[in-house]
């Protein structure tokens, strides 16, 4: 049985609150090229544990180090709910 790739294979990131791990808002750091006209962005742009992250699921909101989750981290959490842990 496969799975599609979510964001715990790519970047392990899911969301700790309700296990989502497909779509996540994250505070991103980048350059912009600023001129009289406005603002452009400009090249890469990097996220690190500490920058803002948020789950477009359930609105769960925090630090991307707080949604840092393997895949076998939420295994584990998934093994704990079904064997009945108080949460
Ligand atoms: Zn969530």
């Amino acid at each position: 049985m496969s799975q599609p790739t979510d964001l715990r294979d790519v970047f392990d990131l899911g969301c700790p609150a309700c296990g989502q791990a497909n779509e996540l808002v994250i505070m991103i750091s980048t350059l912009a090229r600023v001129t009289p006209d406005g603002s452009e962005p400009e090249g890469d742009h990097e996220w690190d544990d500490t920058s803002y992250c948020r789950c477009t699921e359930c609105g769960h909101d925090g630090t991307v180090g707080d949604f840092t989750q393997t895949v076998s981290d939420a295994e584990k959490a998934s093994d704990a709910k079904l064997h009945g842990g108080a949460q």
